[in-house]
């Protein structure tokens, strides 16, 4: 198959951070990258002398000597290859066999231009004057010690805090999930906790709720939110135990029912036909999520007494009634049953027939009915009446994307990750820099355990912000440094209390009183705040950074500015495929774009360069040279860097030796036979240069294949896809050496991040080759059978973007708690040496820590759960800086409303990190099961402890985890937990690690992609169409669409499209004609074309990959590649069907529950 599932993604070039969404970023001309952070920091407004900026940076001190092993005698053995050659004369690298370049190509004259750039020196960010604080004014009162009280906020902000929970608010929670069921009185949204929207127009911005035909916006004059548009029906239900004869239909009250298998022995045979009936064409009907919102209280009356199907479900679907198994025979040992009591949150449906022996729904499943014999007529649950995740979303833009997001109140659940919002900075840490599974935590582990809701922080500390945001200031106490708890070595932030007239403060961490240094002092005004509150970021913000003293530097001394070096793979295949080529031409254009702070001309950042196949190629790119020199190490036993001085240098003082070198790579190389490789040796190269440099830094390794040419780290090819499934499949995801392990463990004490590019036309053990790059905070892409006509852009893009984006050096991250809780585990691309430190040798915009909390005492809902991410760093300059920030959440000790502040967004994040780690050590469908089994207790605990009493029939989901089933599903039977026949063991372990680093917004939309048909988009508007369900059944024959996963997108061309739609969009005259082979669309200039390839561009600047580009026809091969990603319905690897583990899902809470 050409075309590689896994493919990869590059990152849109001069984009925004990946995470937000929809945000309208200016064009990638002439920017470097909003990455360029760090230089807007914005002039603090106060008067305090410490907000300036920084020390310049430390300048650079090359060391004289070469490093020892480099040393000229060590060259003995190897003379022939070490000494230096002027590339002039150069030889061929000795393994090469190929005749040496008569002589060095000539020097390009002048400066290469790189033309996408445009004006270098267009920022991105706020200008400076811009990025001044905007003070609140004093009709906003920030408090940030004081509490929760959503009484002290001010009024011009809506206040989405959760009430306190209530048995009242709970059951108008649960009546918003299920009909029928509960005894709702009123109230408004408690399940959501906001109150209703003042504005129902979203904001600005290409990513909007454009679904207005789709849902009904909700307004003031309608009552209360949509979620709980059902919620006064209940009122007037009995109560569904009254009437069990509707919900004695399930499974587990099958005796000898066993947990089921649930990844193996999965005949198709066993699954009920989830798309074998009939149905009708969703374009033809309803089935719009927003309109089946109506639905169940029409229905509702009905569904329970008696046994003709509701109408809601003969209504939309007009092709066989669907509900007739329900007339049908019975089956042997049940009577009928009037409907699978699936209770949800208003959108909820009825059974679309009985379901008597529930056939084997989830994978696995056996027929649980008691006759073995032929499956009985499927049940099917309505599509339509299940929670959607478009609708959700929908939703969540309409009721949150118009206010913007401040900060102020303790335990705010932020809005949804697909909304697009303005965050305003009041004493918590952005959304966009921390996320929870939970905003208010249980108080104590009791209550979390018996819930069994993980506790955790998805932290991304140098996320990117929109331009709107302000980034935050940097601090300046001299040398003094921040002011810290004396005990818990806590940073000063809004939490903490100054007593004694403003002479001490004690900690919110620790409690420890600490003494303010004479430097800081400040008088308290008469609230107990210090009168410089809004002076200082450290007081009165979440986020903000402080300068570092020398005392936060290795061997106490300033670091050096960082160092780039460029590892080039010229073997056969690199050079055949015109990847050297490639490489080296971006180089030289791409070189001017370095990372650098705002205020300094240039970047303080140099390279070096090194090419390889089985021997070393190193480059001295000194100024003085009229041409770059090579110097060949051979002997990769032992690696040494056989150079230091020209090595490391300055781009614009070296630059026509560096241009003369890019053009003189690819000729030199142009006839090699060399096919093998090696590749620890040439991750130690760049360590021994960065050491001998003495500074920190990244290597850009571009790499082909599998590393068998002896050497340290040399690799078999031990890949086996009979594994899978077995106990032995976990070993696929492991290193097959532990030699990667400790090159990264030095690498991690250099401050060397390794960044991967990998181009393998066969198998090459990314679980073993990632391993550097994982455990060093490095990023990992692979661009599977590289072809340079369809891949070069994708590549290309991702390479600006990852040369260009901000990026932190050398740095640790610690994560403080208030006490009671207390960080336990964490997730991510890093390296740790003890238990609390999280080490990384870079940490760039797009990474994602993950952190779980545990319990170790009591919590107290007056004083809240507190935490400090505190992040030190080293910047592009080499400026020593620390990022902290500060979130506050509540705690409680009713579990309702643990369930009432839960996101599930973030769940999904964690949980999907700790089922791929957990690959590593247990056999997957082990890890299957301990995922669903979590999900099923915390549903169960819900149901059990705040659901109002109901039918065991029902399956009651809270609000704010309706959700969970679905999205579980589709981490489930993601590639790595349940992989089809076409993903590679190489796949495999790169998804592995992608997801392992990403933050909320690219798991939901890597898990859920985003589907969207294209010939509903309205030319004339900026806004995207309205998403639609990833299900094959929400397709029509005559549209076109357009899926996106943050990896690859799809468009998906029906076969019977008009075909002025096809000329529009492809510019030939027929379907047939439609060539899947593009990569990208063609340029036409027509309203149609333009419409869709804005599109594309808007999603390729959102996400923090540049995504391959994939035609597919309706009832092409390719088709099946598609339709893996339709994640509603039953997958071709075994994964069910949304409806399907939604059944299941059921199952299990009621097992847990009898
Ligand atoms: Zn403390």
């Amino acid at each position: 198959m050409s075309v590689n599932q896994q493919a990869h993604t590059g990152p849109p070039y001069g984009q925004p951070q990946p995470g937000y969404q929809g945000y309208q970023q200016p064009g990638y001309g002439g920017q470097p990258l909003p990455g360029v952070p760090h230089s807007q920091y914005g002039t603090y407004n106060g008067p305090m002398p410490g907000y300036q900026q920084p020390v310049p940076p430390q300048g650079y001190f090359p060391s004289l000597g070469f490093p020892s092993k480099g040393s000229p005698v060590s060259l003995n053995s190897d003379t022939s290859s070490l000494a230096p050659n002027f590339i002039g004369s150069l030889r061929a690298p000795p393994t090469s066999g190929a005749p040496p370049p008569a002589s060095g190509a000539s020097l390009p004259s002048g400066h290469p231009v790189y033309s996408q750039f445009g004006q270098g020196d267009v920022q991105n960010g706020i200008p400076a004057s811009a990025a001044q604080m905007h003070r609140l004014p004093a009709s906003q009162p920030f408090l940030p010690g004081s509490a929760p009280t959503p009484v002290s906020q001010p009024s011009t902000f809506q206040q989405y805090g959760p009430p306190p929970a209530s048995a009242q608010q709970l059951s108008n929670q649960m009546a918003g999930m299920t009909i029928g069921s509960t005894s709702a009185s009123a109230p408004p949204p408690a399940g959501l906790g906001y109150g209703p929207p003042t504005s129902v127009s979203p904001v600005s911005g290409s990513f909007t709720a454009t679904g207005s035909g789709v849902y009904t916006p909700y307004t003031s004059s309608q009552g209360p939110p949509p979620t709980s548009v059902s919620q006064g029906l209940p009122l007037a239900q009995p109560p569904f135990s009254g009437q069990p004869i509707s919900t004695q239909r399930l499974p587990t009250q099958v005796p000898g029912f066993a947990p089921p298998p649930s990844s193996t022995g999965i005949g198709p045979s066993s699954y009920p036909p989830t798309t074998g009936a009939p149905r009708p064409s969703p374009m033809q009907g309803p089935p719009l999520p927003g309109q089946t919102v109506a639905g169940p209280p029409t229905s509702q009356p009905n569904h329970v007494s008696s046994p003709p199907p509701p109408s809601i479900m003969s209504g939309p679907h007009p092709g066989p009634p669907p509900m007739s198994g329900l007339h049908g025979p019975p089956p042997p040992t049940h009577p009928p049953q009037p409907g699978y009591q699936m209770q949800q949150n208003g959108s909820f449906g009825q059974a679309r027939g009985p379901q008597p022996n529930y056939g084997g729904a989830y994978p696995g499943t056996p027929n649980y009915g008691s006759q073995p014999g032929p499956p009985p007529p499927p049940k099917r649950l309505d599509p339509d009446s299940i929670p959607s995740p478009i609708q959700v979303i929908e939703d969540d833009r309409s009721n949150r994307g118009s206010e913007p997001f401040v900060t102020g109140v303790r335990g705010q659940v932020p809005p949804l990750v697909t909304t697009n919002f303005l965050v305003k900075d009041q004493g918590n840490a952005s959304p966009r820099y921390i996320r929870c599974t939970s905003y208010n935590i249980p108080c104590t582990s009791d209550m979390a355990k018996q819930s069994q809701v993980p506790l955790a922080a998805v932290i991304k500390p140098l996320a990117t912000l929109p331009p709107e945001e302000t980034l935050p200031y940097l601090v300046d106490h001299g040398e003094s440094g921040p002011v810290r708890c004396n005990r818990c070595k806590a940073y000063m932030c809004p939490f903490m209390q100054f007593i004694e007239g403003g002479r001490r403060f004690q900690c919110c961490f620790c409690s420890c009183v600490t003494e303010v240094p004479p430097h800081y002092f400040q008088h308290l005004d008469h609230t107990g705040k210090r009168v410089d509150f809004y002076d200082r970021p450290e007081l009165s913000l979440g986020s903000y950074e402080f300068l570092a003293t020398v005392d936060y530097c290795k061997n106490n001394k300033f670091p050096s500015p960082p160092a780039f070096v460029f590892m080039i793979d010229v073997s056969y295949n690199a050079v055949k495929s015109g990847l050297v080529r490639l490489i080296c031409e971006e180089l030289k254009s791409l070189l001017d774009y370095l990372p650098r702070e705002d205020d300094m001309e240039e970047s303080a950042i140099r390279v070096g360069f090194v090419t390889y196949n089985k021997v070393l190629h190193f480059y001295n790119v000194k100024s003085s040279l009229a041409q770059p020199q090579m110097m060949v190490v051979s002997d990769v036993a032992d690696m040494f860097v056989p150079l230091l001085d020209g090595f490391l240098v300055n781009v614009n003082e070296s630059r026509t030796v560096i241009a003369s070198l890019l053009d003189q790579i690819p000729e030199m190389f142009a006839d090699t036979r060399e096919t093998e490789t090696v590749f620890a040796p040439v991750i130690q190269a760049g360590l021994e240069a960065l050491k001998a440099a003495e500074c920190a830094g990244k290597l850009f390794i571009f790499h082909t294949s599998l590393p068998i040419a002896e050497a340290p780290g040399k690799l078999k090819n031990r890949d086996d896809k009979k594994l899978i499934n077995t106990d032995k499949e976990k070993t696929l995801f492991q290193p097959q050496t532990s030699f990667y392990n400790n090159l990264a463990k030095d690498c991690v004490a250099q401050g060397c991040c390794v960044d991967l590019f990998l181009f393998p036309n066969q198998y090459l053990d990314v679980a073993t080759l990632g391993v550097v790059t994982y455990q060093t905070g490095g990023s990992i892409y692979k661009y599977a059978y590289f072809q340079l006509e369809t891949d070069q852009d994708r590549f290309l893009n991702d390479l600006r973007r990852d040369v260009q984006k901000e990026v932190g050096f050398d740095a640790v991250m610690r994560v403080r708690t208030s006490t009671g809780i207390r960080a336990t585990d964490f997730f991510g691309a890093f390296y740790m040496s003890n238990t609390t430190d999280v080490e990384m040798a870079g940490l760039d915009c797009d990474k994602t820590i993950t952190v779980e909390f545990k319990h170790d005492d009591k919590l107290s809902e007056d004083s809240g759960a507190l935490l400090q991410c505190a992040l030190l760093y080293t910047s592009c300059a080499g400026q020593r800086r620390l990022r902290i920030h500060n979130l506050s959440l509540n705690c409680c000790t009713q579990l309702a409303d643990l369930y009432r502040n839960c996101e599930t967004d973030t769940l999904i994040n964690y949980l999907a990190k700790y089922a791929y780690r957990g690959v590593l050590n247990s056999p997957v469908k082990t890890v299957r099961d301990t995922l669903i089994n979590q999900c099923a207790q915390i549903l169960a605990c819900y149901r059990k402890n705040c659901a109002s009493p109901s039918s065991a029939g029902q399956l009651i989901l809270p609000e704010c985890m309706k959700l969970l089933p679905v999205y579980l599903n589709c981490v489930l039977k993601s590639d790595v937990l349940q992989p089809g026949p076409e993903v590679t063991t190489d796949d495999r372990a790169y998804i592995r690690q992608l997801v392992t680093s990403m933050d909320v917004a690219e798991t939901n939309v890597f898990f859920y992609p985003r589907l969207l048909p294209l010939t509903k988009a309205d030319v004339d508007s900026d806004s995207l169409p309205a998403a639609i369900r990833n299900s094959e059944e929400r397709l029509s024959k005559g549209d076109i669409y357009l899926l996106e996963n943050g990896l690859n997108i799809f468009v998906w061309v029906g076969v019977n499209v008009q075909q002025g739609l096809i000329q529009n969009l492809f510019g030939v005259s027929s379907f047939s004609q439609i060539s899947n082979a593009l990569s990208t669309l063609p340029v036409l200039e027509n309203p149609f074309s333009k419409k869709v390839r804005s599109i594309v561009d808007m999603l390729q600047v959102q996400r923090s990959r540049y995504m391959k580009l994939i035609i597919v026809k309706q009832e092409d091969k390719l088709e099946m590649l598609f339709k893996h990603f339709l994640v509603e319905d039953k997958s071709l690897s075994g994964g069910a069907s949304y409806v399907d583990f939604l059944c299941h899902m059921h199952k299990e809470i009621r097992q847990l529950l009898s």
